[in-house]
C-alpha cells in the first residue's frame, strides 16, 4: 500500500500500556498503518524513543515542563513537537488522520474525544472513563457527526464482534465478563488490609496502575456496564456481570432466541487494539493461542457487592442517571491513585465515593462545562474526605 492509502493513527498517550501495544501492532503492519501523531503525559524518553522509531508528523507531550526536551531530541527529525492539553484536542484534528486512538488514562481524555469526533475522525476507543463521564453527550455527538467508535476494551470489542452481522436482531442480553481480579477469594477480613503492591499483581492481565486497581475493586467492571450501555444503547439491566477467572470468554450477547453469541481468545490486548485498527478486516497475527487441553475449565459465577462496594457504588451512580456517573468517576480516579500512593485504604475507596455521590448536586444532561465543573468539585470533595 502506498503512504496515501495507509491509515493514520494518532494515539492519545502511546506511551502507556494500551499505546505501546498499539504501536507494536502498527510496527507488524507498516503496509497498511501509518503512526502519524503520538501523544505522551509525561514520559518524555519513551516519547522520544517512539518519535526516533515511528517518525510521526507530531508529537505533544502534554506536561509542559517537558518541552524543551522533547524538541532538542527530536530537532533533527521533520517532527512537529508540541505541548499541553490544548495541543492534544488540535493534533486529533489534523486533516489527515483517519484514526485517533484514545488510549489516554481518565478524565483528561474527555476534551481530546470530543474534540476528534468534532474533526469526524474514527474513534478507537480504550479510554472508557468518557463513556462513564459524559456517554449522553458524546454519544450524540457520534450520531450528529456520523463518527464510527470502534470498541478496544476487550469485553466490549468481544461484544461488537459478537453482533456483526446481527444489525436487524434485538440483543436480550448483555453478559460482560470480569476476572475478579486478584482479590476474588479473598474474604472481608482479608480485603481490610490489602496493599497498592497486591492489588497491582492483576491474575490475568498487564495493564496501567490505573485501571489495574480498577479491576482489584471492580470498580473497572462498573464502568464497562457504563460504557456497554452507551456503546450498544442496552439499558444497564440488561447488562449481566459475570465473574470468568479464566478470561477467555470476553463477553457475549444472548439474543430473544435464547441463542448466545461471545468471543473468545487469550487475554491479550493487542487482538482487540488490531481489531479496531483494521476493521473490517481481521489481520493474520502470531499472538498466543488458546490451548483448549491446557485451558481444561472456563468457570462463572455472580460478583459479590458487599466484598466489592466500588461495584455497587457504580450501579448506584448508574440508577441516579445525569452527572452522577461523572462524580463517580472524578471521586473514584482520586481514590484510586491516593490507595496506591498509600494515603488510602482499600474499602476506604468505596466510602469516599459514596459520600461524594451523595453530596455532590444532581444535574440532569450536562453539558461539557457541567461536566467539567462537576469533575473539579468532586476532586476536591474527595480530596477534603480523605
Ligand atoms: P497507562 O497508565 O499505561 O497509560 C496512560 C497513557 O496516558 C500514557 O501514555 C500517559 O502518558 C498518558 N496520560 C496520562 N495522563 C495524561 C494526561 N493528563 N494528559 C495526557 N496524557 C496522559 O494506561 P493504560 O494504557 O492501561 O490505559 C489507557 C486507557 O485504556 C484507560 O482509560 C484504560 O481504562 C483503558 N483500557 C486499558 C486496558 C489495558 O489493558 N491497559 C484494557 C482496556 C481499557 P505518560 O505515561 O507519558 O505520563
Amino acid at each position: 500500500m502506498d503512504n496515501e492509502n495507509k491509515k493514520k493513527i494518532c494515539i492519545l498517550g502511546s506511551t502507556g500500556s494500551i499505546g505501546t501495544q498499539a504501536l507494536e501492532v502498527i510496527g507488524a503492519h507498516p503496509d497498511l498503518f501509518e503512526a502519524y501523531v503520538l501523544t505522551a503525559g509525561r514520559n518524555a524518553d519513551l516519547l522520544i524513543r517512539q518519535a526516533r522509531r515511528f517518525q510521526p508528523a507530531a508529537v505533544v507531550i502534554a506536561d509542559e515542563t517537558k518541552y524543551a526536551e522533547v524538541r532538542e531530541a527530536l530537532a533533527d527529525l521533520p517532527v512537529q513537537v508540541y505541548c499541553g492539553e490544548e495541543a492534544l484536542c488540535q493534533v486529533c484534528q489534523m486533516e489527515p488522520v483517519d484514526v485517533v486512538l484514545t488510549a489516554l488514562v481518565g478524565f483528561a481524555g474527555l476534551r481530546p474525544t470530543v474534540a476528534a469526533i468534532k474533526a469526524r475522525k474514527t474513534i478507537a476507543l480504550a479510554n472508557k472513563e468518557t463513556l462513564v463521564v459524559a456517554g449522553e453527550l458524546v454519544t450524540r455527538l457520534c450520531l450528529e457527526n456520523r463518527v464510527a467508535v470502534l470498541p478496544v476494551d476487550s469485553e466490549h470489542s468481544a461484544i461488537f464482534q459478537s453482533l456483526m452481522g446481527e444489525e436487524d436482531n434485538a440483543i436480550e442480553k448483555i453478559i460482560l465478563t470480569a476476572s475478579g481480579g486478584p482479590f476474588r477469594t479473598f474474604s472481608p477480613e482479608q480485603m481490610q488490609t490489602v496493599t497498592a503492591a497486591q492489588a497491582l499483581r492483576h491474575p490475568n492481565w498487564d495493564m496501567g496502575a490505573k485501571i489495574t486497581i480498577d479491576s482489584a475493586s471492580m470498580m473497572n467492571k462498573g464502568f464497562e456496564v457504563i460504557e456497554a450501555r452507551w456503546l450498544f444503547d442496552v439499558e444497564p439491566e440488561r447488562i449481566q456481570v459475570v465473574v470468568h477467572p479464566q478470561s477467555i470468554l470476553h463477553s457475549a450477547v444472548e439474543f430473544e432466541d435464547g441463542a448466545v453469541v461471545g468471543q473468545m481468545g487469550m487475554p491479550d490486548m493487542k487482538i482487540p487494539i488490531q481489531l479496531a485498527l483494521s476493521y473490517p478486516k481481521r489481520l493474520k497475527s502470531d499472538f498466543p493461542r488458546v490451548d483448549w487441553y491446557r485451558l481444561g475449565q472456563m468457570t462463572f459465577e455472580e460478583p459479590d457487592l458487599k466484598r466489592f462496594p466500588c461495584l455497587a457504588q457504580a450501579y448506584r451512580a448508574i440508577a441516579m442517571g445525569g452527572g452522577a456517573p461523572c462524580v463517580l468517576n472524578a471521586a473514584n480516579e482520586v481514590v484510586n491513585l491516593a490507595f496506591r500512593e498509600g494515603r488510602c485504604r482499600f474499602l476506604q475507596m468505596a466510602d469516599v465515593i459514596s459520600e461524594c455521590l451523595s453530596r455532590m448536586p444532581r444535574l440532569d444532561a450536562p453539558t461539557l462545562e457541567d461536566y467539567l465543573a462537576l469533575d473539579r468539585d468532586t476532586r476536591q470533595l474527595a480530596t477534603s474526605l480523605l
